[in-house]
């Protein structure tokens, strides 16, 4: 049933005023959820639930841009945070809480000799890249998928205005599962390499041969991709930088380091560590990680106790409920009722599951001159909003999420895609099914090997 959402909408119209593009994240506002159609502000969550402004609920599967680990308003992250709002939330010298979330740092991540905090993934990222410029002497770095909001990452997309010329010439990407994309990078730029800064999953992992197939059931301990850039950085004096900031406390305790075996030089970490509060991380060998007594990452808000207090909290939980099992069983359900669905409705051409149960993506392909993705996305994102499911084509699996609400998801499900059949079947436009504005790309990376997957998440 179509939603209203007139409170909704009346906010956004003072807030494109006053708040430029009407929201703080572009994954969060109307390019990202149809305009006319879906929620623009929510008001609570509990679990795996959402209340919008005006009234309506809904299953979320964005779940913040993937923190909400455990899910909304956690009882024991909240009751943490309360402890600690009532201690003092930020100080004047360092407060014990550093080191303890530290401790758990080391205790589960494989290259975690030492820790330092910061706020967004972007914080640790952009040090992660500050650290290896400063321990290697060099300036250019090579990249695969997305990173932050900083000029190096940012100035390599369609989005680049107000970001110098220079930083282009310095930062170079490549294609996942293609080692051929970063030979390529470093015999062009060769001894300037200071760092490969990627994230070690992409949708599907690491494959054992970069042009054999893409499943990711045929990765292969001793020969794949991660260890074959491993190598390669190690051959030309690069450090490797895994960007855990999705992979990490959601996919393995230890993070992809951890499920692959292959121990990256320094990594960063955000997102699910705090279940949603903000505090990043980056973590590393002693004999790299020591260099940041000397290379400058310091701020206001560094040791910030709420996010620290959050994320003990969380960590905690995790470990002591096997969150990550829960993840997987109940992203499997989802996913395999998923492709089931497709394949009984005979759009396997149109659509598929895939990624790791924990965080699969909802692949759409282009079919015919009407199935554009994004306007597929568009009814999709429509049909599950009229059926109280809150989604955005990737499936943030939480704590929260059981197996009710995975019965739940397939039956709205189902209904779109018997919508979106009986469209297709009859050779319609699916834009004249469309109740609102169409979803668009956030960004367009220039040279780019995987602009869709990256743009979805941001
Ligand atoms: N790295 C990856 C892999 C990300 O997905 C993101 C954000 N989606 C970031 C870094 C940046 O994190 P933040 O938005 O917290 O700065």
């Amino acid at each position: 049933m179509k939603k209203s959402i007139a409170i909704s909408n009346k906010i956004f119209k003072e807030a494109l005023n006053i708040i430029p593009y009407g929201s703080q994240t572009y994954s969060k506002g109307v390019k990202a959820f149809s305009d006319g159609v879906c929620p623009k502000y929510l008001h609570r969550g509990k679990g795996c639930e959402v209340w919008d402004v005006d009234g309506n609920r809904y299953i979320d599967y964005v779940m913040g841009n993937q923190p909400l680990i455990l899910g909304y308003s956690d009882p024991d992250v909240n009751k943490a945070i309360i402890k600690q709002l009532n201690l003092g939330s930020t100080f004047s010298v360092s407060n014990k809480l550093e080191v303890d979330v530290a401790k758990l740092f080391v205790k589960y991540i494989p290259d975690a000799d030492g820790v330092r905090f910061g706020k967004n993934g972007a914080d640790a990222t952009s040090i992660a890249v500050r650290l290896s410029r400063a321990i290697t002497k060099r300036d250019h770095i090579a990249f695969c998928g997305y990173h932050g909001w900083h000029d190096w990452f940012i100035g390599t997309t369609d989005l680049n205005s107000g970001i110098p010329k220079f930083n282009n010439q310095l930062a170079h990407s490549f294609s996942y599962n293609n080692i051929t994309s970063l030979e390529k990078i470093f015999s062009k730029h060769k001894n300037k390499i200071a760092c490969v800064i990627m994230e070690p999953i992409t949708v599907n992992g690491p494959i054992s041969k970069p042009s054999g197939s893409t499943k990711w059931k045929n990765f292969n301990n001793k020969d794949n991709f991660l260890i074959d850039v491993k190598n390669l950085c190690k051959k030309n004096g690069a450090l490797l930088v895994f960007d855990e900031v999705v992979t990490g406390f959601r996919y393995d305790m230890g993070g992809a380091q951890k499920m692959f075996d292959v121990i990256p030089d320094l990594s960063c970490w955000a997102k699910a560590m705090s279940n949603g509060v903000p505090i990043s991380a980056i973590t590393g060998k002693w004999e790299y990680i020591k260099y940041l007594e000397k290379t400058f990452f310091s701020f206001t808000y560094g040791g910030d106790c709420i996010g620290l207090a959050a994320a003990k909290a969380t960590i905690h939980k995790m470990n002591k409920n096997n969150v990550i099992d829960h993840l997987y069983k109940v992203g499997g359900e989802l996913k395999k009722g998923l492709n089931d669905l497709i394949s009984i409705y005979q759009l396997n051409d149109y659509f598929e599951c895939v990624g790791y149960p924990c965080r699969s993506i909802f692949k759409i392909n282009e079919v015919g001159k009407y199935n554009k993705p994004l306007i597929s996305k568009t009814l999709i994102q429509q049909e599950l909003i009229y059926n109280g499911i809150l989604w955005s084509q990737y499936h943030s699996i939480s704590y929260s999420h059981k197996s009710i609400h995975i019965k739940k998801t397939l039956e709205a499900f189902e209904k779109a895609f018997k919508k979106f059949k009986n469209i297709v079947s009859k050779n319609k436009k699916i834009e004249n099914y469309l109740d609102g504005k169409p979803c668009e790309t956030v960004f367009t990376r220039v040279s780019d090997f995987q602009s869709v997957a990256t743009s979805q998440k941001k």
